[in-house]
């Protein structure tokens, strides 16, 4: 028996960190898909708020990248979303391709095996990109740029391990080919983490064919090992150790019912804001029929 998954259900970065950082929450969050039944953080009102500023920060970024004039934008922002727009706009980089600017852009591809027929999809907040054989530009060239409002920037070594450095770079190169800039060298491709934090000190990931080949890779055996479970008991807890209890368990909504803690992790404790923190209705948008439109 394997895996049984809705057949328009999609792979994310954040499906696939759940399952790397705990095969239980995946199968918790994605496969039963449980309601949330404790807090994930504390206080509650201050992460909420946090996730509320960062969604309109986005928004804000998102009309400027399409053509929304900055200034008026900048008028309608009071503390701290005004302190982080001018660090966008004094900030946002400038050496980025100007031939396709794409904001919250979806892409997906195809991602499966013997066990089942998915799709691994991403949502970018912008991807700059350049088309081949244009004058001045030999090779197709693309950043892509995730705007983070983290409290503080994210350590390097921690953002490398994280899912989002290998799924967002993977499928911007498998999908590239029916993009408009066309097919895409894995070393013309670079990953930046920009922060409102540390505005002039983005974390850059250049990418190469060989990470690209290693992060195919680790996605398929990944994949394989989620699609060879089929109960609960093939997906079991992180080991209970202090280490985890301390940095996964206390900032996970199912600690109550794995037994793992009653109290929520203290905001001001975490490292990076979403740490091991899921907006479970963002996770889940890729369950949706509509991803078959989001299929290239
Ligand atoms: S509480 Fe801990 S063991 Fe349970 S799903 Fe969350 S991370 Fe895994």
């Amino acid at each position: 028996m394997a895996l049984t998954l809705p057949a328009t259900f999609a792979f994310s970065q954040s499906s696939l960190q759940a399952y790397a950082n705990c095969p239980r929450r995946f199968w918790l969050a994605y496969v039963e898909q449980l309601p949330w039944p404790s807090q994930e953080t504390k206080p509650f009102d201050a992460y909420e708020e946090q996730m509320r500023l960062g969604s309109r920060f986005h928004q804000a970024v998102r009309r400027a990248e399409t053509g929304f004039d900055p200034e008026l934008l900048a008028a309608t922002l009071d503390y701290p979303l005004d302190e982080w727009f001018a660090a966008y706009t004094r900030h946002r980089p400038d050496d980025l391709p100007t031939q396709f600017v794409a904001s919250e852009q979806v892409l997906s591809i195809p991602f499966g095996n013997e066990n089942g027929r998915y799709r691994l999809a991403a949502r970018y907040d912008l991807i700059a990109a350049e088309r081949a054989n244009e004058p001045e530009n030999e090779q197709a060239r693309a950043v892509i740029i995730d705007w983070k409002t983290t409290s503080r920037p994210t350590r390097r070594a921690r953002l490398q391990e994280q899912l989002q450095t290998v799924v967002y770079p993977f499928v911007l190169v498998e999908a590239s080919e029916s993009l408009p800039w066309g097919p895409i060298d894995p070393a013309q491709v670079e990953m930046r983490y920009w922060f409102t934090a540390a505005p002039d000190e983005s974390v850059i990931f250049p990418y190469s064919a060989d990470l690209h080949a290693a992060n195919r890779t680790r996605l398929q055996g990944l994949l394989a090992e989620m699609l060879a479970g089929s109960v609960q008991a093939d997906f079991p807890k992180v080991p209970d150790t202090e280490q985890s209890r301390q940095h996964l368990c206390a900032y996970c909504v199912y600690r109550s019912r794995c037994d793992r803690g009653i109290d929520a992790g203290d905001l001001a404790d975490v490292d990076d804001a979403d740490f091991f923190v899921v907006d479970l209705e963002e996770s889940l948008e890729f369950t949706l029929d509509t991803v078959e439109a989001l299929a290239f």
